[in-house]
């Protein structure tokens, strides 16, 4: 993978509630010094679509961050050799993407949404949350909240390396905000009350739909551009979708028990096996069209 170095950075989409340093990426805010099973939690429920069981609209999510010190960095020469710069343009192409393809695909206007970078922990309208949960979307306030050093634990952990990981983790987070636009998260929420014995299927199938939005972005990231015209992919690699395809696989649920030497239970997946999720993102990614995500089978 190659970004164009002549990609203008549009921090706008981002909101930088790391603290006056901007800082972060110090280590993983693991109570207690984490381990193993802490981390695994962390992962387990990380890439959630929402609904991680906090209470709804408890008043967070409304502060906002100060960009001055992200926007100046990553308008400068070497931007893109900084985390933050990067996944601010992934964030960029992401949204460049669907700002086109909901229209296109779905008759449906683009709402754009900001993906906060937060460092420990965060207020969001889905109520307080820490680093531990992972990377989420919270359909109450319509934003992405990640703190970056879940990357680390994603290659640390999970031994899911690799650059491309990162803007999967992105593009699946933007997939949950599409099913929030077309109503698919509400919908999925009223089935799961009707027929709780399903909540887990349905949620899987919630989780499969994200993988396979973030590969029909994969196959048109490289038509993204800037606001100027400019093309934020050089190229991507057959290497960078397999590394998007194992990280998938890494974080299938049955992968996670099996870490964590716990039985792997299939009715207890939320997010999908280590095959499901490789089959849909490759789905997304082969057919470069979201309208085959149909992970529902029409059952919504
Ligand atoms: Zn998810």
């Amino acid at each position: 993978m190659e970004l164009n170095e002549n990609a203008q950075v549009d921090t706008s989409q981002v909101d930088d509630r790391r603290g006056s340093g901007g800082g972060g990426g110090l280590g993983i805010p693991i109570p207690g010094g984490g381990g193993i099973v802490g981390i695994v939690i962390a992962v387990l429920v990380a890439l959630v679509g929402g609904g991680f069981g906090l209470n709804a609209m408890n008043g967070g999510g409304a502060e906002s961050g100060d960009n001055t010190s992200l926007t100046q960095k990553c308008s400068a020469d070497d931007a893109l050799k900084q985390l933050d710069c990067r996944n601010t343009l992934y964030v960029n192409s992401i949204q460049a993407y669907w700002r086109t393809a909901l229209p296109e695909r779905f008759g449906e206007q683009y709402q754009p949404s900001r993906t906060v970078f937060f460092s420990q922990g965060v207020n969001t309208g889905c109520g307080q949350a820490d680093s531990g949960v992972g990377p989420f979307y919270c359909p109450a306030d319509d934003l992405v909240y990640i703190d970056l050093t879940f990357y680390q634990t994603l290659a640390d952990q999970l031994g899911a390396e690799g650059e491309f990981a990162q803007p999967y983790v992105l593009a699946h987070e933007y997939g949950h905000h599409v099913q929030d636009l077309l109503g698919t998260e509400a919908q999925m929420r009223r089935q799961q009350q009707r027929d709780p014995d399903s909540a887990n299927a349905l949620s899987v199938k919630l989780e499969l739909q994200a993988d396979c939005y973030a590969g029909a972005w994969a196959k048109n990231a490289t038509g993204t551009a800037d606001e100027q015209g400019q093309k934020i992919f050089k190229s991507i690699t057959e290497q960078d979708i397999a590394q998007a395809i194992d990280t998938a696989e890494k974080i299938g649920d049955d992968a996670i028990s099996k870490r964590a030497n716990r039985p792997v239970n299939p009715e207890e997946f939320t997010h999908g096996s280590s095959e499901q999720r490789k089959q849909w993102f490759t789905k997304g990614y082969t057919t470069g069209d979201p309208k085959t995500c149909d992970t529902f089978g029409g059952s919504l």
